[in-house]
């Protein structure tokens, strides 16, 4: 692997190649918007400028578009005056040194009393700690809720699990009687968090997502479209 840089139009442009059996010539562009070229052993180095030349406006573009994707990203971090949600409303983080760690939610405002204020990593731990021991109420009580809704369906009540999880809302074990649930729904509406969880409780029923399983939501949920949208977009805080 070696960095490389070649000139276009005045544009720098840096990548990273690397030799190995391939049959062409590969470029492609990360998520952390670094090129990456691979080629073949023994291609000579004009050849892969030519060919990286002739990607250029590709490149440049693709460049463009993860900047624009990673700026829109919410940051991950956690500091005074951040904005988070819970429960579908916003919040502005405040964060006080205190000999107790404990978090605070009053209007507008979520303040996290920490023995180290200045370690974030801590605060952050701190503050999903919190957000877990909040969210078992509010699960329990819409499990409880859409499971009533279901009543004529005959859906075994299930124990519940919560995680922080990356990329799905919720997930359902039928075998094990038990649903898991994001931590991240903490952050959205009720309505949205009613809908993961008539989702998984209807996989009960129907393991897979077929015109049968969508005939109970449409049934129960009629608006679940909306929720699984507003979902999907709205409340991203990063944390
Ligand atoms: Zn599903």
């Amino acid at each position: 692997m070696s960095k490389k840089t070649i000139n276009y139009c005045g544009i720098p442009i840096e990548y990273t190649l690397t030799r190995k059996q391939v049959k062409n010539l590969n470029v492609r562009i990360n998520e952390k918007g670094e090129i990456l070229v691979s080629a073949k052993s023994g291609m000579p180095m004009n050849e892969i400028n030519s060919f990286i030349e002739s990607k250029a406006e590709w490149i440049i573009r693709n460049l463009a578009a993860v900047e624009r994707y990673n700026r829109a990203k919410p940051d991950s971090e956690i500091y005074i005056g951040k904005k988070c949600y819970f429960m579908g409303e916003v919040f502005v983080v405040d964060i006080k040194q205190c000999d107790v760690d404990f978090v605070k939610r009053e209007e507008g405002v979520i303040t996290i009393f920490s023995k180290q204020p200045n370690k974030s990593s801590d605060v952050k731990q701190q503050y999903l700690q919190w957000l877990k021991i909040e969210s078992v109420t509010v699960f329990n009580d819409s499990v409880l809720r859409m499971h009533s809704l279901l009543a004529n369906e005959n859906i075994p009540m299930p124990t519940i699990g919560i995680r922080n999880m990356k990329t799905r809302w919720g997930s359902c074990n039928p075998r094990s009687k038990n649903i898991t649930l994001n931590l991240q729904l903490m952050k959205a509406d009720l309505e949205c968090i009613d809908h993961v969880v008539l989702h998984e409780l209807i996989h009960f029923k129907q393991t897979n997502h077929g015109k049968d399983f969508y005939a109970l939501i449409d049934k129960y949920m009629p608006d679940w479209k909306e929720r699984r949208s507003r979902l999907d977009e709205k409340y991203k805080d990063g944390i």
